[in-house]
């Protein structure tokens, strides 16, 4: 569903990602840990291109993201189409990101209505059955700065399922949350991974990476240093590198 190949990036001088390969099968939850500024945000922008890759290739479900092949050139997608790609992967971020002036059912009605071209009471059944999905039945008038921090990430998590998007990609959700808020929120993703969405999620949640993932990434310094399934790369880590960070985590 999602695969990277030698994908390049940097920002002025400074190699943020460096020859960065990953595969995602659909129905698959690949979990992404590193230390701070090793990478992982920007990955999942490149997947999501809120950034453009130096070099390398990303596809998602089927299409180069960014780019397209014309005959035997590779062109540059338009604008329009690197928009409609980019709903084709939900994105979570770690401080929500909810319109602040907006009630939670506009947050999650907006870029259907917008984007989608749906009718305002179609976007709003869609919006009410995701927002009791992921447990916010009743909050629909609510502005975000009256939900708790995990209300409005699950709010945020309902307003990127509303696109109907074929993957997700979390950046640490749980991160701005104490361990309470923590818990009901990675309750709403195992459920999502359960229901077979594929996803990438950035987190430092090692026994939720654990317990979820098919695979998982660990980078440092814009590489990957080692990728496997949780029982290898958590518990029987081949690289130094990989068990001095899990000791410290
Ligand atoms: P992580 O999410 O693993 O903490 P990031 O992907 O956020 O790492 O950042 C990796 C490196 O890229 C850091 O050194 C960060 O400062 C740098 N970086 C990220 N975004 C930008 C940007 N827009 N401009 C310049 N440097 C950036
Ligand atoms: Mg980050």
């Amino acid at each position: 569903m999602i695969e990277a190949v030698g994908v390049h990036k940097s920002f002025g001088g400074l190699t943020v990602l460096d020859d960065v390969s990953l595969t995602v099968p659909e129905s698959t939850v690949t979990c992404v840990i590193g230390p701070s500024g090793s990478g992982k945000s920007t990955l999942l922008r490149c997947v999501n291109r809120l950034e453009r890759i130096d070099a390398g290739r990303i596809v998602v479900d089927g299409e180069l993201v960014g780019y397209e092949w014309r005959g035997d050139r590779l062109y540059e997608r338009p604008r329009r189409a690197v928009a409609r790609q980019r709903t084709r992967t939900g994105m979570v971020f770690q401080n929500f990101r909810l319109f602040p002036h907006m009630t939670v059912l506009g947050n999650v009605t907006e870029a259907p209505r917008a984007l989608l071209g749906l009718r305002r009471a179609a976007a709003e059944e869609r919006a009410r059955d995701l927002l009791a999905r992921v447990g916010l039945a009743g909050k629909e008038t609510s502005r975000p700065h009256q939900l708790s921090g995990g209300e409005q990430q699950r709010a945020a998590i309902a307003r990127a399922l509303a696109m109907e998007p074929r993957a997700m990609l979390f950046d640490e959700p749980t991160s701005a949350l104490d361990p309470e808020l923590t818990r009901e929120v990675l309750t709403v993703i195992r459920e999502l991974a359960d229901g077979g969405m594929t996803m990438i999620v950035v987190t430092h949640e090692m026994r939720f990476a654990r317990d979820i993932a098919d695979q998982v990434v660990f980078m440092d310094n814009g590489r990957v240093v080692e990728t496997g399934p949780p029982e290898e790369v958590l518990d029987a880590p081949r690289h130094d590198r990989t068990a001095r960070f899990l000791a410290q985590n």
